[in-house]
């Protein structure tokens, strides 16, 4: 006869199963929501240029075979579209892989004032073709922050770029490094001050999303990507750090970066190479 097995305690596995997926369905969809908007956001930023080559293409394989001067023109055209979904895949990439590790605190001893000092040489040749002065005093003392200082190199360009990009009508940008002393200890604020035609309040707390951009032709004219910003706030996040952005419509934009500021360096530190 077949052994029969005493009857088990009722099973609570699908009640839980029940809560479980009642408790999750909300966050759940939303994460699967942004992800799938990401997705199409991105796969419609990538078509957009290729659409655009992908046109050029036939032109010149048809109407405009013959025609040298059109064909030079439009691969100079074809070559910016190029470089547009390079940068875009690059920029999708560094976001993908900062992400991965925010929760993995960089731990480098990096010098924030000399690393300023050169992201700031390195862009004055932007600057000068956009007419734009960069004025920056840095303080005499170096300045200690635990840090990945590629990523921090990143974030400071794209913050200088985007006010070379969008404030260049100002005809100068400031750089400034105050210590600040506040709720979470010393601070390093590092700002970023264009005079151009600033940012309307509405769009200040959308700014920082990927793809998100207040003037989506403009963007596009600068060859922006739409992804800067999100990668400053997920380096600075990553870095225990805030950015701050503030705007008067008309006046400039200022972007700041505050990271905590490593004060007792343990003997033997080197700061870009060089004992300290
Ligand atoms: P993009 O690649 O479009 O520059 P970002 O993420 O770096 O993307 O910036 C998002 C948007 O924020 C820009 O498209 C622009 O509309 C706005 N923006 C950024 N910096 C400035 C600035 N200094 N002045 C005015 N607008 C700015």
């Amino acid at each position: 006869a077949p052994v029969r097995l005493p009857p088990g305690p009722a099973q609570p596995a699908g009640e839980r199963l029940l809560l479980v997926s009642f408790h999750d369905l909300t966050p759940l969809r939303r994460a699967e929501q942004m992800r799938a908007d990401f997705i199409a956001n991105a796969s419609h930023e990538l078509r957009t240029p290729l659409a655009s080559l992908s046109g050029f293409i036939d032109t010149l394989q048809g109407p405009a075979r013959a025609d040298t001067a059109a064909r030079e023109r439009f691969l100079a055209i074809m070559r910016a579209q190029a470089s547009r979904m390079a940068r875009l895949i690059d920029d999708l990439l560094s976001l993908s892989r900062i992400e991965l590790k925010v929760h993995v605190r960089p731990e480098t001893p990096v010098d924030i004032v000399l690393l300023l000092r050169q992201v700031a040489e390195g862009l004055q040749p932007l600057a000068g073709e956009r007419g734009v002065t960069i004025g920056f005093e840095p303080p005499a003392a170096p300045v200690t922050v635990a840090g990945d200082r590629d990523e921090l190199v990143r974030a400071f360009e794209n913050l200088i770029e985007n006010a070379l990009k969008y404030g260049a009508s100002g005809g100068r940008i400031d750089l400034a490094v105050l210590r600040e002393t506040g709720p979470r200890g010393d601070e390093i604020a590092v700002s970023v001050k264009d005079y151009g035609p600033g940012i309307a309040p509405e769009h200040l707390p959308r700014l920082t999303e990927r793809f998100y951009r207040a003037d989506v032709a403009e963007s596009r004219a600068q060859g922006g990507t739409g992804l800067g910003l999100a990668l400053v706030k997920h380096i600075v996040q990553r870095h225990r750090g805030r950015l701050g952005i503030d705007s008067t419509p008309g006046a400039g934009a200022t972007f700041t970066i505050r990271l905590p500021i490593v004060t007792a360096a343990p003997s033997g530190t080197k700061i870009d190479g060089i004992p300290v």
